[in-house]
């Protein structure tokens, strides 16, 4: 049995003042089975901490550096993510990838450094509009979990993967459920090659309380990476509870 898990990803959005409404909301959840997380900004995560400690509810940062420390102007370490009690990291998301050039490669390092520290990494891939139109779709994410999959089974069932159509991000075009379950499919075929099919795949991109339930009756979709929908409570403890 695959733990479902629904993470709030709330990107570059939030203030003290705001944050402490979203996340005392959050905190008074009840997931039944469901794990739950939120990922703030860096600056918040002593916030979450202080927040979400002795709740059920867990918090993670959106990115790591890939070195543990030094000369790294702008970074953030796996150290300083320990500090804060932090359990989960996002690494490679299709913003990090477009506006920071992140490849394929650096993410899986990104991944590896995370758990070797104790986080668990939740590795995003996802397609280009124009890659899904000329039917690239499965190759691109074959590509870019391939630097992934290589380090090795115990690794890899240790980390969680994010299917992220990049034309479904903030766009309010979810994947229909059909379309997430194929991809999905395909990556759990991935994954069973080296006997690593119980890794959870969550589905990401414009997921909401009124299409969360639709998406989490397939088969491969073990649950939802939230991006806008994360930053209202009502919103996001609805899709928890579906
Ligand atoms: P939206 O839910 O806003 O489409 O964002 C999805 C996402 O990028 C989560 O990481």
């Amino acid at each position: 049995m695959r733990q479902r898990l629904v993470m709030g990803n709330w990107k570059m959005n939030g203030n003290l003042r705001s944050n402490s409404d979203l996340l005392s909301a959050i905190a008074r959840a009840e997931p039944e089975s469901a794990q739950v997380v939120v990922c703030p900004p860096f600056p918040y995560l002593a916030q979450a901490q202080s927040v979400l400690s002795n709740t059920p509810i867990q918090w993670g940062a959106q990115d790591i550096s890939l070195y543990e420390k030094g000369a790294y102007t702008g970074e953030v370490s796996v150290g300083m993510l320990n500090d804060f009690a932090c359990q989960w990291v996002i690494v490679g998301h299709s913003e990090r990838r477009a506006y920071h050039a992140e490849t394929s490669d650096t993410v899986a390092a990104k991944a590896k450094i995370a758990l070797q520290h104790g986080l668990t990494p939740v590795v995003c891939v996802g397609e280009l509009l124009s890659e899904r139109e000329e039917g690239r779709t499965l190759s691109v994410i074959e590509a870019q979990l391939s630097p992934v999959l290589a380090l090795g089974t115990e690794v890899v069932k240790a980390l969680v993967i994010a299917y992220e159509p990049v034309w479904a991000i903030g766009t309010g075009l979810t994947a229909t459920p059909e379309q997430a379950q194929e991809v999905h499919a395909f990556i759990r075929q991935l994954l069973s090659r080296i006997g690593a099919e119980q890794v959870r795949i969550v589905y990401g991109g414009s997921v909401k309380a009124n299409n969360a339930s639709r998406l989490f009756s397939m088969p491969d979709i073990d649950g939802a990476l939230v991006g806008g929908a994360a930053l209202d409570a009502k919103e996001f403890l609805a899709i928890v509870a579906a």
